[in-house]
């Protein structure tokens, strides 16, 4: 991989990279740009790539995708969460909250996020994740991801007959 060329203007990407101890690759920055520019999405490897593919005309060996995903997971720029069917999904770690409230439907198996749904106490959450971190750093934890997942039916298919 090349060395990027300098650039005037301190790139936001390079820089969370660098302080995150990562190599300021044209993978990497392309995996965490695409997903700095779609915060809503919570996206498996295979949706990932797809994803990556269809915007990009460099394409990403799945090998190279992966790796770059567990890195980025690990230092807590993207968020991991295991869904109901056991499969791995992730989404750019938001910067003001630790955890993003998300509601997991039972039925359908979307995954939406909560945040307009629980506006009214969505500054309450995030004080309580606030501190529930400072007391695990206090006591010498280290590294940390939050998730905040709600379970259940959603309101679509609480209303809508199934599908057959
Ligand atoms: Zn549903």
């Amino acid at each position: 991989m090349p060395p990027l060329k300098p650039s005037a203007v301190a790139d936001p990407l390079d820089a969370l990279l660098s302080v995150h101890g990562l190599r300021r690759t044209a993978a990497a920055r392309l995996v965490l740009g695409w997903l700095l520019a779609h915060p809503d999405t919570s996206y498996t490897h295979a949706q990932l790539q797809a994803a990556l593919q269809g915007d990009c005309a460099a394409a990403l060996d799945r090998v190279t995708l992966y790796r770059l995903i567990d890195r980025l997971t690990q230092v807590g720029l993207l968020l991991c969460r295991v869904d109901i069917n056991r499969v791995r999904r992730y989404q750019a770690m938001p910067a003001s909250v630790h955890a993003t409230p998300h509601f997991e439907c039972q039925s359908c198996h979307r995954d939406s996020p909560l945040e307009g749904a629980l506006q009214a106490s969505a500054h309450d959450l995030e004080r309580a994740a606030q501190s529930a971190l400072q007391a695990l750093k206090a006591l010498g934890y280290q590294g940390f991801s939050m998730d905040f997942a709600v379970r259940g039916v959603c309101a679509d298919c609480a209303t809508t007959p199934p599908a057959l």
